[in-house]
């Protein structure tokens, strides 16, 4: 048994802060005390602990007083942690982690161990590292970003252990400090008022050693080389303690507050429970936080242990660290049991990987060593990451067992609850005779609630300093290592935040965090063994009979609701196809739009071809074509102003059919004229040619060859126009009656919606009274427990009634029995009975 070992370490002050104060801390060997500013010590603040590190001393030096030895123990099997503890800003970091000028303690052990490795010549050593951090109560790997959330478990070979956390096989001090590096950069900080880069969470990096005895030819000892010490080394830096109205802290500040000043506080518990002493300790609420479950075995179990606690010397907090004072001298108060851990099973990894690295080192016979330890080093990591993967699996499963397991106990109990109720029913009108049955049902009851009394009473923590047996890791481990990890606090822990609950922790005070962990008591509906009154099984009856019909009712409306969502989802589906028709029979006039824009290019050249005849010469019946030609342009150009007009605004502003017609017959008017005034200028013209044959023949058959092509064109055009005005129609007909179907379809959804609508509400107002008819049938349930009782009370008070007149009876007949002894005549037979 030995104690933990406590140290203080007080920071350097912060300039501007420490001016103006009216008392200091002043450390004098192994004692810290508050002193007023002229130097007279301010009575009951003075602590000694086993070593106080002033604001000159360096990490080296806090490494070599307080950590070096339990690391070197480490080495020899025994497992070990060092943890710093103190409020946010007073150096926790600083001291685990230093800076480049002054190396930390968790530099400095793992360089110590590396130097220390290489003087043993006699072992070989396996380590393996792991980064973890508690943050929010969530523990997450720093080694990897893929393991989060991590859950701590129990098993008879590893012990306490996180599932899931990496671990990574190490053989030079650089290679660890290169992880616990990209580590740091996965870590949470953020700023608070006290600290620009605050820890918001809790770390620990953990380096598992495993050594055995090298194999020599001599040595055919069995204990030397079979037998295997493992040990787990814990370097911890806590989050800093917290007062919420100091750091200033909202937000998530505040919500990782709460998690850090809640783990912190059942830290405090745990501690102020265990340095009760080992009598009145009682139970030790480890698990109530991952934090102390993690470091259950070096709080008063198998490890030696460092705390170092470290404090703020500025006057402004001067009342936390008066409270970190009084919590080191309560952690000092703490024994731990450590002993070397040798193993011969399978728990260690050196025993597990033994034949496959013989068998690499066999067939790399010859290779450089250099190259032999790379090999080795590689193929020890890849089984180990086979392992923790395997492990993994194996994890998901049994979660999946248990969660299995539960539901069926939950179907199981639910079961019995219905048929406790049934036979409830079934039982009240039957006589005394079904008694003896129900008290067996009552006994079975009264034992099942013995065994899990048991069953807690084995759960309960005894001091976890125990001899363990040669060839066991962990002897004995409680029914909780089945259990996944959980945490039973409730999560509105808002309380955790109060200073006042702070304060009072570090003066000692343990938060009664049993009240919380108690389970609430097992319902169980047990048969009673009275009569009940005939009147309340009809009342049940009939609440049973309005039950099953609104149940009914329920159903058929739960049934006719999804009929109607499923018409509904018909309908939308229908709409949407409509749409896109309507979508396509938009496109029409667009295209026709088009098409009387070519027409009009056609028209434009024939334009522009009169056009130059009338330049040339002064030609009536290239007038007559220009005119026409203008004509055709006129109607072209009415078409697609309204075929525009029809694509942009096809709803508001429909076709005008009949516009276009009336155009259409005025142009057709002009025209003619325009055709008969040429025929006329024709004649003229022909007699004009007599004049002047030869030029004039030539020239009219050149004309009357384009006059031709015009006329065909012409027509070829009107063709056209009237084969889209037909199309143009029947695809208003068809957008038509879309829009009509449309609408009906519409008008449809929306009665279902109404109707949906209405049947939701009839649905709400069923379960309403479904429920209330619940409510009532449990109040009568209630009523009908109550009147149990009274009814057992009254059997109890009738049965000593009948006692008593039963020996008011006997004794009467005994005083008959004697007077007629005394007096045989007077007694008259009728009084013998
Ligand atoms: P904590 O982790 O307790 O919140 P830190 O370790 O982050 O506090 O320290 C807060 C600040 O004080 C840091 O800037 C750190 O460098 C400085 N500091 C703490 N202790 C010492 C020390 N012993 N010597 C020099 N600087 C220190
Ligand atoms: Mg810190």
């Amino acid at each position: 048994m030995e104690k933990i070992c406590v140290a203080v370490r007080v920071r350097p002050a912060v300039t501007e802060e420490a001016s103006g104060n009216r008392t200091h801390w002043k450390v004098e060997d192994n004692r810290i005390s508050l002193h007023r500013l002229h130097g007279t010590p301010i009575s009951g603040v003075s602590y000694a602990f086993d070593h106080i590190f002033d604001e000159t001393c360096t990490n080296s030096r806090v490494y070599d007083l307080l950590t070096k030895e339990i690391i070197h123990s480490a080495l020899e099997g025994f497992n070990g942690t060092a943890f710093a503890y103190g409020q946010t800003s007073s150096g926790k970091t600083f001291t685990m982690n230093g800076s480049a000028t002054d190396p930390g303690i968790i530099h400095q052990a793992v360089k110590d161990i590396f130097d220390r490795i290489q003087m043993i010549s006699d072992r070989e050593f396996l380590i393996r590292v792991s980064y973890m951090e508690i943050y929010n109560e969530e523990i997450n790997d720093l080694l990897t970003l893929e393991n989060q959330k991590l859950q701590i478990h129990e098993s008879l070979e590893r012990g306490i252990f996180v599932a899931g956390l990496r671990e990574e096989i190490v053989n030079s001090a650089e290679q660890v400090l290169k992880l616990i590096e990209s580590g740091e950069v996965n870590r949470h900080f953020g700023e608070t008022n006290m600290n620009v880069r605050s820890s918001r969470s809790h770390t620990i990096f953990r380096m598992v050693i495993e050594s055995k005895g090298k194999e020599t030819s001599s040595s055919n000892d069995f204990s030397s080389t079979d037998v295997i010490r493992v040990s787990v080394l814990n370097l911890v830096d806590l989050a800093g303690s917290e007062r919420i109205a100091k750091t200033g802290a909202g937000g998530v500040r505040l919500k990782e507050g709460k998690y850090i000043n809640k783990s912190l506080m059942i830290l405090g518990n745990v501690i102020n429970k265990l340095s009760d002493g080992a009598k009145n300790r009682g139970h030790i609420p480890y698990r109530d936080s991952k934090l102390t479950r993690i470091l259950q075995p070096a709080l008063g179990g198998n490890a030696k242990t460092s705390i170092i606690c470290t404090i703020a010397p500025e006057e402004v907090h001067i009342e936390e660290t008066k409270g970190t004072l009084q919590f080191a001298s309560r952690a000092k108060r703490i024994t731990n049991c450590a002993q070397v851990n040798e193993i011969l099973s399978d728990g260690a990894l050196l025993k597990r990987q033994k034949l496959e690295i013989e068998e690499l080192r066999r067939k790399l016979q010859g290779s450089r060593a250099e190259v032999l330890e790379q090999e080795i080093l590689k193929l020890r990591n890849d089984m180990l990451k086979y392992e923790l993967e395997h492990e993994k699996l194996e994890m998901q499963l049994e979660e999946e067992r248990r969660s299995q397991r539960e539901r069926e106990q939950c179907i199981r109990e639910q079961q019995m609850k219905i048929d406790n109720l049934s036979s409830l029913v079934t039982n009240s009108d039957c006589d005394r005779n079904s008694s003896e049955e129900k008290d067996s049902v009552r006994q079975r009851f009264k034992e099942e609630c013995h065994d899990s009394n048991s069953i807690c009473q084995r759960d309960v923590f005894t001091t976890p300093c125990f001899k363990a047996a040669p060839n066991a890791f962990v002897v004995k481990r409680s029914n909780n290592s089945r259990l996944s990890d959980y945490s039973p606090l409730l999560d509105s822990f808002s309380y955790v935040a109060d200073e006042d609950t702070w304060m009072k922790l570090n003066k000692g005070h343990v938060t009664d965090l049993d009240l919380l962990l108690m389970t609430p008591a097992r319902k169980e509906l047990l048969p009673s063994n009275d009569v009940c009154s005939h009147e309340n099984n009809e009342e049940v009856e009939n609440l049973k009979r309005q039950l099953a019909i609104i149940t009914e009712e329920k159903n058929d409306l739960e049934r006719k609701h999804s009929e109607q969502a499923l018409l509904n989802d018909q309908l939308t589906g229908e709409i949407s196809v409509l749409k896109q028709e309507a979508l396509l029979v938009q496109e029409i006039p667009r295209r026709f739009c088009e098409s009387v824009a070519s027409c009009k290019d056609i028209y434009e050249d024939i334009l522009s071809m009169t056009q130059t005849f009338n330049s040339e010469g002064e030609f009536s019946i290239a007038k007559l074509l220009s005119g026409t030609c203008e004509i055709g342009m006129n109607i072209l150009s009415t078409l697609e102003t309204h075929f525009t007009m029809g694509v942009d605004v096809q709803k508001s502003f429909p076709l005008n059919k009949s516009l276009i017609q009336e155009q259409l017959e005025v142009l057709r008017g002009q025209l003619k004229n325009i055709t008969d005034s040429f025929l006329s200028e024709t004649i003229c013209t022909e007699s004009e040619q007599v004049k002047n044959p030869t030029y004039s023949c030539n020239n009219k058959e050149k004309l009357s060859d384009e006059l031709e092509t015009i006329k065909e064109k012409y027509h070829e055009l009107e063709k056209n126009l009237v084969l889209k005005s037909q199309l143009l129609e029947v695809s208003e007909e068809r957008f038509e009656s879309l829009v009509k179907e449309f609408q009906v379809l519409k008008q449809e959804r929306d009665s279902l919606l109404e109707k949906v609508a209405v049947s939701s509400q009839k649905l709400a107002e069923v379960t309403h009274r479904k429920e209330n008819v619940l409510k009532d049938l449990n109040t009568e349930v209630q009523g009908r427990k109550d009147l149990e009782d009274e009814i057992k009370k009254f059997s109890v008070a009738f049965a000593s009634r009948q006692q008593s007149l039963v020996s008011f009876c006997n004794e009467f007949k005994s005083n008959i029995e004697k007077l007629r002894a005394q007096n045989p005549v007077l007694v008259s037979k009728s009084f013998r009975y």
